[in-house]
């Protein structure tokens, strides 16, 4: 090919992008948005990487560091919220990383989980499906929805110290997500959450997430539905369980919440065996595109007056 042809051969393809643009504009759809289980893989891997990641260690420091660097390079703001909790091992420094994309609305769906892995001394507990596979999830769903038009502003809550610092009784447990909403209702701004998608432990590799008894069954009918249109009932089986996790504050304080978890068929669960060898990008992949054809159907629900 010559200089010309070359040019001639750009300028097609250019002419050829614009009419697609275009052709995406009068349709009034926002261009399609896909869910990169390569990236969202490589962000478990770097966090697997860093080792044991409890709540209030120097590692979780190092992993809050990790987040907010990837957040950066996707242009997404995050802001700390951080406090010392009680526990039974004494005050433990905590903090949440709030990441907002703005949208058309200031009403709020927010996508949430946890970044901290329990505290074992006897192991060397890595939690590449229990902690890093949601926070490398939602890595990758904040990079894929700045790139998509928004109805509703998106949150994007990575929450600290779900994990029981000994045992989950009482309120050892759940520290992120009863602190944030604490704080929302003292603020006010609790009611402009129309909805949360908590993700917890979705990197197994047999991945099987039931229908969970203690979420919102509205919201759990659009997921599984969503599911179902693209084909993963495998994944997201007809099968019903309760879980207690960090949605509880959340539908407790009336927060219409789901929360996609497995925790039946994980034999790796709290197990050093919780590392690379039992999770893969695959069901990361499944979750993420689930989760972006469930979100049109939310925000029509949320948009119809009720
Ligand atoms: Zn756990």
């Amino acid at each position: 090919m010559n200089r010309t042809a070359i040019e001639r051969a750009s300028l097609a393809a250019g002419v050829a992008a614009a009419c697609l643009l275009a052709a995406v504009v009068i349709a009034g759809q926002t261009p399609a948005v896909k869910f990169d289980s390569g990236r969202a893989w490589e962000h478990l891997r770097q966090l697997v990487a860093i080792g044991p990641r409890p709540a209030g260690s120097p590692e979780i420091e190092t992993t809050r560091s990790y987040i907010k660097k990837q957040l950066a390079a996707s242009d997404v703001s995050v802001v700390d919220q951080a406090w010392d909790d009680q526990t039974p091992l004494g005050r433990t420094h905590m903090v949440n990383l709030i990441a907002t994309i703005p949208g058309a609305s200031r009403d709020r769906i927010m996508i949430s989980g946890h970044y901290d892995t329990k505290l074992f001394r006897q192991m060397r507990f890595v939690g590449a499906s229990d902690g890093a596979s949601s926070a490398a999830f939602l890595l990758e769903i904040a990079r894929v929805l700045k790139a998509r038009r928004n109805p509703f502003t998106i949150e994007v809550l990575f929450l600290d110290g779900e994990e029981a610092v000994i045992d989950w009784v009482g309120t050892d447990h759940t520290y992120g997500s009863r602190h944030y909403v604490a704080a929302a209702k003292r603020d006010g701004s609790l009611a402009s959450i129309k909805a949360n998608i908590l993700v917890d432990m979705i990197g197994a590799r047999d991945l099987q997430l039931r229908r969970d008894s203690n979420s919102t069954p509205w919201l759990v009918d659009i997921v599984w539905a969503a599911a179902k249109r693209q084909r993963l009932d495998s994944v997201f089986v007809p099968l019903m369980n309760t879980v207690e996790d960090d949605h509880l504050p959340f539908t407790q304080a009336g927060v219409p919440s789901v929360d996609l978890i497995d925790l039946d068929n994980y034999r790796e669960w709290h197990t050093a065996a919780d590392n690379l060898d039992a999770v893969s990008a695959r069901s990361l992949q499944a979750v993420g595109d689930v989760v972006l054809a469930a979100l049109p159907q939310i925000e029509a629900r949320l948009k119809t007056p009720r």
